[in-house]
């Protein structure tokens, strides 16, 4: 694998593993030269039509195959690719079109009235694309002229991938994933995780988020895998393709895994072919990681990682896989556990903020000087603001976060944003909202709300209604207690902690 950029390593192994079969979807097969060819065109035509490296270019589509040629496409010419939710709202999306200065977007030819009103405020934004969500126009191509690629030389320095924070202490904070982070960091979980062509993934993890693009799909193609592709996750299905298509990798989050747990007879379905179930983005039970490998078999890889820092910390694939732990740094990767008052380094045992160091964690956030200031530490060590502890033998868990964010269904939530939108409502004075543990979900939104004086508590239902105006649907609360006041401290803040000790359910 070329360790320089992530780019070039993509188009070496477009052309190592030609004839392999890359991707399936939806009935579709992709060879490596396939995807050399059809995003060697499309790269070459963004940069005929006047985009250039470094800028930043939206990708708003459902995840198909369109939203994969494109991300493709942008990496080889040197632009910044920018995965959006194409579930953002109106508002959620104008702010991040004009926060990251994209001169791009690529979106869906049936959101061209939505896309085209919001233009007139976003005067950087001079490229729009509209495409069929399946590709089908670059993939029916004609490429008589093989690799009529123009390409930029892409420098370990230059930015590859651009991920929003999800907010949780303001708005979202755009990242910049530098090509040789990106390929520093996916060359280490590839060798920690053994990976390679022969390995056969199953990826039902959305397209718009570090895990499934960068970790699952990039990290796949980096190996000459073969990528079993699907638009969505239902446990069933994913169990009998895993079966009829002998797949042996697999990488989700703990939603994922209590899922395959409610199957019935779940040993209807052979999955011997399968090498390696991993889990991510939110912690998974112990009770979790127990039933899976009682039911089927398999102990469950658990790893720890950010937007900002990739992947960092993995349980091993060799020794020992221990539930509730998150295991230790990949190589090159350090991690410390930091007393929250002192700074001071703590030992085994001692609960304090994880931070962390090594070439693939970024260089700070985009435009916002200050905020990168107060994530590092004094000696240059990342803040995670997630509470961690370590054990004897080195093993990393995560037990809590200092930050706020609500992780629901592997999907991450800022409660600031969401109680924006609720104090909105005509009878609501404020409101905190929380993450409370869920079955299904590992988190569910739950809203306290404060009203204002001679008002009639809203319905659930018109709460839900006024965040699906503003908000994705997945970060509507789910319940709403309204409260006489919120508890609050001496300073003045709501003591959240109050809120999830009092929650009964
Ligand atoms: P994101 O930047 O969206 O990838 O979210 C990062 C956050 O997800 C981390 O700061 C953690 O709070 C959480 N997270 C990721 N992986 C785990 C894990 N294995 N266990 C617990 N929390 C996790």
């Amino acid at each position: 694998m070329n360790k320089q950029t992530l780019s070039s390593a993509l188009e070496e192994s477009f052309l190592r593993f030609k004839d392999q079969t890359a991707i399936r979807f939806d009935g579709n097969t992709f060879t490596y030269s396939d995807l050399d060819k059809i995003t060697g065109k499309l790269a070459g035509e963004l940069v005929s039509e006047g985009l250039k490296p470094g800028d930043r270019v939206a990708v708003r589509l459902p995840k198909g195959m369109a939203v994969v040629i494109v991300h493709l496409a942008c990496l080889r010419s040197g632009i910044v690719t920018l995965p959006l939710n194409p579930l953002y709202s109106e508002e959620e999306l104008k702010y991040f079109l004009s926060d990251s200065r994209a001169r791009g977007i690529v979106a869906e030819v049936g959101e061209k009235s939505f896309i085209e009103l919001l233009r007139h405020d976003l005067q950087e934004l001079e490229f729009i694309h509209y495409v069929d969500h399946s590709g089908r126009e670059w993939i029916e191509q004609d490429f008589k002229n093989d690799r009529s690629i123009s390409r930029h030389a892409v420098r370990p320095d230059d930015g590859a991938i651009m991920f929003y924070t999800s907010g949780t202490t303001g708005p979202p904070k755009g990242c910049i994933m530098a090509q040789k982070s990106c390929i520093v960091n996916l060359t280490a979980i590839s060798q920690a995780w053994g990976i390679t062509d022969k390995d056969r993934l199953m990826h039902v993890l959305p397209l718009n988020h570090a895990h499934g693009l960068y970790v699952a799909l990039f990290g796949s193609l980096l190996n000459g895998c073969f990528v079993f592709m699907k638009k969505s996750f239902d446990a069933e299905e994913v169990l009998r393709d895993i079966d009829d298509h002998k797949l042996s990798l697999f990488m989700g989050v703990p939603t994922h895994y209590n899922r395959f747990l409610k199957i019935k007879e779940a040993n209807r379905f052979s999955i011997d072919s399968m090498r390696l179930f991993i889990s991510g983005s939110a912690p998974l039970s112990q009770e979790t990681f127990t039933d899976f490998k009682e039911t089927f078999g398999y102990e469950v890889l658990e790893r720890y990682g950010m937007t900002e820092i990739g992947i960092h910390v993995s349980n091993p694939l060799k020794g020992e896989r221990l539930p509730g732990k998150v295991g230790f740094p990949l190589p090159g990767a350090e991690a410390r556990v930091v007393d929250i008052g002192t700074g001071d380094i703590l030992g085994p045992g001692k609960t304090g903020e994880l931070q962390v160091r090594g070439p693939n964690v970024f260089s700070g956030y985009w435009r916002k000087p200050e905020e990168t200031e107060k994530c590092f530490s004094r000696d240059g060590w990342f803040k995670t603001g997630d509470l961690a502890e370590v054990n004897e033998d080195g093993y990393f868990s995560i037990v809590g976060r200092l930050k706020d964010l609500i992780i629901s269904g592997g999907l991450n939530i800022s409660p600031l944003e969401v109680e924006s939108v609720i104090n909105s409502h005509p009878a609501v004075s404020e409101s905190a909202v929380i993450g409370v543990p869920d079955r299904d979900f590992g988190e569910k939104v739950v809203a306290y709300i404060v009203l204002n004086e001679n008002c009639k508590a809203p319905s659930l239902e018109e709460i839900q209604a006024v965040c699906k105006q503003h908000l994705s649907s997945f970060k509507k609360p789910k319940e709403i207690y309204p409260v006489e006041k919120l508890p609050r401290n001496a300073m003045g803040k709501i003591l959240k902690q109050q809120l999830r000790m009092g929650y009964s359910g």
